[in-house]
């Protein structure tokens, strides 16, 4: 329990990575804003069962991480509510594949606001609370392609790039203020996502599911091994803990090797 008595904001905490930080931070003490889109009844449940981990309050904030506003009011209320905040994880993000040609406008807007300009407006806001307090953990996740491209994922790759110059830029911007600035950045991650995509990729490409994980999915990953969700969270974790203390500006990568090649 050794967040008792700190706050956090986990955004995009409705599946996937974002819920396995949320819960890690829980179990550690930590009160909790969670964030995303998902069926109500589902993300009420989960918001109890982040109280009972935790012994601490959680909440759950539907803000859009594309608008500005949203972010900047999401802020406010986490600091009313809860204090803080401490502990920020900068998790919220979409996917869209396609040539650079026929890339839709639209899609190259969103992924920008969504997943690049989220975590300045979040940076912006947070910054000064933790300034107040000296101390705070800035935690985004960017991804392997904020280190390496892939085709047809410009906008993806240039927003998750972005995060890594963000990050150390902000780092540098805080360093003495007991606020460390980091991001996390993984392979190809377990999600229900993924899970849901291999029945699809059997069937149009005649390959059986062991196929479609390695020569499809994992392709790019030595381990031949899916990075888990509770790995991520496990980091995230770890770069909360003071011992983590000296650790900013740095890009985490649990590839599975995929950046070493
Ligand atoms: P996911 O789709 O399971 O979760 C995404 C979360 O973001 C959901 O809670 C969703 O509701 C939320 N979200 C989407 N748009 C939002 C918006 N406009 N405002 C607020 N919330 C929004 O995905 P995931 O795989 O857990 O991905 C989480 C993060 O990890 C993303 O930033 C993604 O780019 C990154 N990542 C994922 C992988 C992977 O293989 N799964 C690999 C590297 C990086």
């Amino acid at each position: 329990m050794f967040l008792k008595g700190k706050s956090a904001i986990v955004t995009g905490s409705t599946s996937g990575i974002g819920l396995a930080c949320a819960r890690a931070l829980a179990h550690a003490g930590a009160s909790v804003m969670i964030n995303g889109f998902g069926d109500a009844d589902a993300i009420e449940k989960e918001r109890q069962e982040l109280e009972a981990l935790s012994g601490a309050r959680a909440l759950y904030s539907a803000a859009d991480m594309g608008d500005g506003a949203a972010i900047a009011a999401m802020v406010e209320t986490a600091h009313a509510e809860l204090g803080g905040p401490d502990i920020v994880i900068n998790n919220a993000g979409i996917q869209h594949v396609s040539p650079v040609e026929d890339f839709p406008v639209e899609k190259w807007n969103a992924i920008l606001a969504i997943n690049l300009s989220s975590v300045f407006h979040m940076m912006q806001h947070v910054v000064p609370l933790m300034k107040a307090k000296q101390w705070g953990r800035i935690i985004s996740t960017a991804s392997a392609h904020s280190l390496i491209a892939s085709p047809n994922k410009s906008a993806y790759v240039a927003a998750k790039h972005g995060v890594a110059g963000l990050t150390k830029t902000v780092a540098l911007e805080t360093a003495q203020h007991g606020i460390t600035v980091n991001a996390i950045s993984p392979g190809y991650v377990w999600t229900p996502l993924v899970e849901k995509q291999i029945p699809d990729t059997m069937a149009t490409r005649g390959l059986t599911r062991e196929q479609v994980i390695n020569d499809v999915l994992l392709a790019a990953q030595p381990t031949k091994q899916f990075v888990t969700v509770d790995q991520v969270a496990a980091m995230a974790l770890y770069l909360c803990r003071d011992e983590a203390s000296a650790i900013t500006g740095a890009n985490m990568s649990l590839d599975g090797g995929w950046t070493a090649q």
